[in-house]
């Protein structure tokens, strides 16, 4: 729990301009460029970040390569290592309450929810895998009687993690942790639209004792430094969290470079279907509500579109206006407002844009597809809703991340089905339902790394996060991320 005194004291606090961590040392890019931070709570200005050249990337990765030859972690005893992620989970912990509202700052998230799902998430992914790091054995394979097969795991090397502006804390820890517990070096480059709360998360790797060099931070363009990531020959892997255009991007870039092993957790359009046997609809709704509204619509798991049996089209829709009506959009640290605002403007206009094309395309506009408190130089929208939304529209195939629901209704399980696999994607879905045989075919039916029942949203470190189709591939979380950042190695001994 925070106060909203606590959060007045801590939103007052001053932010120092940003560097680069390379080598365990703090500096400027090497051109001494810098981004402005334009905080989307009021549009103005917070602090700058350094915008690394690839020469600061390439000083980086090599800084991360060369401790990784040494071994000052990549052979660190597991109880070493298990005691510094531990002590990352605890300082996180310690700080959480800063770590939560100077990342709302940045990137406009409620801070209810930023404080459970930023440093609260983090914390828990950074002491699964500290957990993880003595228990994840190698194995002894079945041979013959005069020979003797040994599956060794190692770590790879150097892993470049590639975070975007939403859970930067989350999804960074989600990179970060499993990669560190399997012995590897990672360079990490963060959103240049959300770097602060992770430049303070990586502050406090330090203090807990990482040695330097074994995790390094790039701040900066996309363009620049994530391309020289994704170009780079020396980093081994490249675990990225982000759109499906800079997903493709980094596929040429690996071709074009070293064939780097590439994770990519892409974006979603995911299904929430709702059945006539729903055994209570006005949760289903609110529930359905929050699975689309939450952090503004900019959720990668964000049920997006809203499919419903005809026979309670209606009736659900009329249930989730009421839900949307009633949050409250507003300054995203005053506790009091139920959403806050939108990352960037850019993603605020882009937002705005696709309720024009639904409009022009034909779509009903429910609700919402408002700008608001303009005056205020902020980034806020009303939740919206839209029905009459058919397959063909690019508000049926399109991520929109952000507060905007699309809403069809469907006449039969067949269809239903049919309609939830008919875009690209596949990260999440939800199905709403009293039969338990109908939930059970839907969840092997619909094509999604995760299926809701009765319920949206929610999983724990130890369940993985995987995309199917064009939302990607390699899982997040669980026992296998920590696979994704190792190399198997067969001993094979004739006895
Ligand atoms: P983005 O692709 O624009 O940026 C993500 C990261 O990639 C940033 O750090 C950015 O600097 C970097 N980048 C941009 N251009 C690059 C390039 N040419 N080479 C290398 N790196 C580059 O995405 P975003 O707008 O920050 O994030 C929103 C997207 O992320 C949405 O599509 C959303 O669905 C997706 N997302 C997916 C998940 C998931 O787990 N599947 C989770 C959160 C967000």
């Amino acid at each position: 729990m925070i106060t909203q005194v606590e959060i007045d004291g801590l939103r007052r606090q001053a932010i120092a301009p940003q560097k680069l961590l390379i080598n365990g040392e703090w500096q400027d890019a090497s051109d001494g460029g810098v981004i402005e931070v334009v905080s989307p709570i009021d549009g103005q200005k917070l602090t700058t970040i350094a915008a690394a050249t690839s020469d600061d990337v390439d000083v980086a990765v090599r800084a991360a390569g060369d401790v990784f030859e040494r071994g000052d972690w990549s052979r660190m005893a597991p109880a070493g290592r298990m005691k510094i992620l531990h002590k990352i989970a605890d300082l996180i912990d310690q700080n959480a309450k800063e770590l939560a509202v100077l990342g709302v700052r940045d990137n406009g998230t409620e801070i209810g929810m930023a404080l459970k799902a930023e440093p609260g998430s983090a914390a828990g992914t950074f002491r699964f895998y500290a957990e993880a790091i003595d228990k994840a054995y190698g194995e002894i394979a079945p041979t013959a009687d005069n020979v003797l097969a040994l599956v060794h795991r190692e770590p790879v090397g150097v892993v470049g993690a590639i975070v975007p502006w939403n859970f930067p804390l989350m999804i960074g820890a989600w990179k970060i942790a499993p990669a560190l517990a399997a012995g590897n070096s990672v360079v990490l480059k963060p959103s240049e639209a959300a770097s602060l709360s992770l430049l303070r998360l990586v502050e406090l790797c330090m203090e807990a004792g990482l040695p330097a060099g074994v995790l390094n931070v790039i701040t900066g363009n996309g363009a620049v430094a994530g391309e020289a990531m994704g170009l780079h020959q020396d980093i081994d892997i490249i675990t990225f969290t982000g759109s499906g255009g800079t997903g493709r991007r980094l596929m040429d870039y690996a071709a074009r470079s070293n064939m780097k092993r590439l994770y990519l957790e892409l974006g979603g359009k995911s299904p929430n279907v709702v059945f006539a046997d729903v055994e209570d609809i006005d949760h289903a709704a609110k529930v359905s509500a929050a699975g689309i509204f939450r952090n503004s619509g900019e959720v990668c798991v964000a049920g997006s579109r809203i499919l419903v049996e005809r026979s309670i089209h209606d009736a659900f829709v009329e249930r989730l206006k009421v839900q949307a009506e009633k949050l409250i959009v507003g300054d995203p640290l005053e506790l009091a407002n139920n959403i806050g605002a939108i990352t960037t403007k850019q993603q605020l206009e882009g937002d705005l844009d696709f309720v024009e094309r639904a409009i022009a395309e034909g779509a009903t506009l429910v609700c919402g597809g408002k700008q608001l408190h303009a005056e205020k130089g902020g980034y806020y929208m009303q939740p919206t809703i839209f029905t009459d939304v058919r397959p063909e529209m690019d508000l049926f195939q399109n991520e929109v991340f952000g507060p905007v629901v699309a809403v069809t209704p469907f006449d039969s399980e067949e269809e239903a089905i049919a309609l939830a696999n008919g875009t690209d994607f596949g990260l999440a879905a939800a199905v709403w339902t009293s039969n338990l045989s109908r939930a059970h075919r839907m969840v092997r039916n619909i094509k999604s790394g995760v299926v809701h029942v009765n319920t949206y949203g929610g999983a724990g470190n130890n369940v993985p996060l995987a995309g199917m189709k064009q939302s990607g591939n390699g899982a997040d979380k669980s026992l296998h991320a920590l696979e994704k950042f190792e190399n198997l190695k067969t001993a094979w001994i004739q006895l």
